[in-house]
């Protein structure tokens, strides 16, 4: 059937119009995508911003989270939670996790202070910034005393201990872990860890005897190794250490670094963090690892 002149212009009309309604609608559609992406941008910026905020806030409630944790994480020692003071040894021993969790709070003494790192294998060199701000004064002093030497640290922090005899704790029983200690060397006396070497030296004598100004200790000097190099390990009841380390310097606090040093609670003799606890009463049993 022919279709007259008026049905075809309907029909090109008809077509006409649905392209225009097809044009339209994705035109509008266009229109709504791309006004709700900006809105979405728009708004999605202070979302991004207010995570960034929380993430940052919810990172510090995090850090003095963490800081009450390492205190309390681990039930089977108790001095954990003395500060400066705080205790690790075979008798009081910590979990690897709160190793991990202490590892957190500690700065680098490298990166804040410059200090040399003398064995890059030994540790992280990081440390408890209160007691990183103390070690840089003193191993200043060391080299105001003694021109041209400087002091360096074989280690600071240690996630992981070492096993040999009395010269070293196994992991969970190391003072290192406390981010308190490090082993200091002086270069020039060489490299590696001498005992009777630095001993005798009268160099090192002055940090045996200056450092407690600084809040140091000798962690573990001869007198409290708990029997001669030759014997067993022995840390007991009366506040032996069992190790013997001449370069092994602990942070403590001013205060009771002097009481340690003159021996207030050793017959003027210089004292263990051991001992010193167990006379101001912070611990009640050294050989069970027990504070009240
Ligand atoms: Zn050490």
């Amino acid at each position: 059937m022919q279709k007259t002149p008026e049905q075809k212009r309907l029909k090109i009309i008809i077509g006409v119009l649905i392209l225009i309604l097809i044009f339209a609608v994705s035109v509008l559609g266009l229109i709504i995508v791309s006004d709700k992406k900006a809105h979405d941008e728009v708004s999605n910026r202070p979302e991004v911003e207010t995570a960034l905020f929380d993430e940052e806030a919810n990172s510090k409630e995090v850090r003095e989270e963490e800081k009450k944790s390492a205190v309390i994480i681990d039930n089977s020692n108790c001095a954990t939670g003395f500060g400066n003071l705080m205790l690790i040894n075979p008798n009081f021993k910590v979990t690897t996790s709160w190793i991990a969790n202490r590892k957190k709070q500690l700065i680098s003494v490298s990166k804040t202070y410059g200090i040399q790192e003398g064995n890059k294998n030994n540790g992280d060199n990081l440390m408890d910034a209160e007691a990183a701000k103390h070690l840089n004064d003193m191993l200043k002093a060391y080299e105001e005393y003694n021109p041209g030497h400087t002091m360096v640290t074989r280690s600071c922090f240690r996630k992981v201990g070492t096993k040999c005899g009395r010269l070293c704790a196994a992991t969970g029983t190391s003072d290192h872990h406390t981010g308190l200690t490090c082993d200091l060397i002086d270069p020039k006396y060489g490299t590696e860890l001498n005992t009777d070497y630095y001993n005798s030296h009268k160099e090192w004598q002055w940090l045996r005897e200056n450092s407690y100004k600084y809040g140091f200790i000798d962690r573990f000097p001869a007198a409290w190794a708990g029997g001669p190099m030759s014997e067993p390990i022995n840390v007991d009841e009366n506040g032996s250490t069992g190790l013997y380390e001449t370069w092994h310097f602990r942070y403590v606090g001013i205060e009771a670094a002097t009481e340690i040093a003159i021996g207030k609670y050793n017959d003027g003799k210089y004292d263990s963090l051991e001992h010193y606890l167990k006379q101001i009463g912070k611990v009640k049993d050294l050989k069970n690892g027990k504070c009240e």
